[in-house]
């Protein structure tokens, strides 16, 4: 189901300023392999729930790279059995003890790019070629990368698989999320609440120190902002400009 470029501006024309829920019911109207991608931070757990409510067992793409929080996965676990959500959990060709044989011991302090592209970026354009549509919880206000994320966009698998690229919240703030969240009784992660506002990879996330952008936690030292899956794929692969220090 992908959109003409000449449809773009007219759907991001009607859906800016529109509610998530009006965004999300539109888009699984006109899907017909819809999934979610979530790593179930506050505003793709808004995505999740709205998108399940109306279709119950729509996918949920989880990046499961081998190095997450436990708290993260104590939270999809919470959040999977509390709504009935059918996860797909999205793995890299190798396993974290594959890579580390293959590449050398803790590859996302020596190249995260590279670490970024197998586990994550990889995994996720492979399972993208199955869905005529992705449901995203990106935030235009939650990095300066992100500004000028639209409502409804195209995107090109590596091999030119087209579908549609949809992001209901991103012109909500972080606190409208964590809103939405209380209002229905959902759980957060508790890493928020620790400082931390954007959590990924636990060896590439830390808390904030006060006066720090909201992604500065990440890849914290490393001229890296984005793991890759938002980006062109050119662009999905950057270098480190600067050491790591150890995790
Ligand atoms: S966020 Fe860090 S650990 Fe996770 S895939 Fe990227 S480089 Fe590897």
């Amino acid at each position: 189901m992908p959109l003409l470029p000449t449809e773009l501006p007219a759907l991001n024309e009607r859906f800016e300023g529109a509610q998530p829920a009006e965004i999300v019911a539109w888009a699984l109207d006109v899907a017909e392999r819809p999934a979610v991608a979530s790593s179930f931070q506050v505003e793709s757990t808004v995505v999740i729930h709205l998108a399940s409510r109306i279709l119950p067992d729509v996918p949920v793409l989880f990046l499961e790279t081998g190095f997450h929080f436990r708290e993260t996965l104590e939270l999809k676990e919470r959040l999977t059995r509390r709504l009935g959500l059918h996860v797909v959990d999205l793995r890299g060709a190798m396993s974290p003890e594959e890579q580390a044989a293959v590449h050398g011991p803790r590859l996302y302090e020596r190249d995260p790019g590279r670490c970024c592209q197998l586990n994550k970026v990889l995994p996720l354009d492979r399972a993208l070629a199955d869905h005529d549509l992705w449901m995203t919880g990106l935030r235009r206000g939650s990095a300066s990368t992100r500004a000028r994320v639209p409502v409804v966009e195209r995107h090109l698998t590596a091999d030119g698989h087209d579908l549609l690229k949809v992001n209901p919240v991103a012109g909500w703030t972080h606190e409208r999320a964590r809103a939405y969240l209380e209002e229905h009784g959902l759980p957060h992660h508790p890493l928020y609440d620790l400082g931390y506002a954007s959590i990924g990879c636990a060896p590439c996330t830390r808390g904030l120190f006060p006066g720090e952008d909201e992604r500065a936690g990440r890849w914290a030292g490393v001229d890296k902002v984005e793991c890759g899956i938002h980006l062109p794929a050119a662009e999905a692969t950057p270098s480190p400009s600067s050491p790591r220090p150890p995790a």
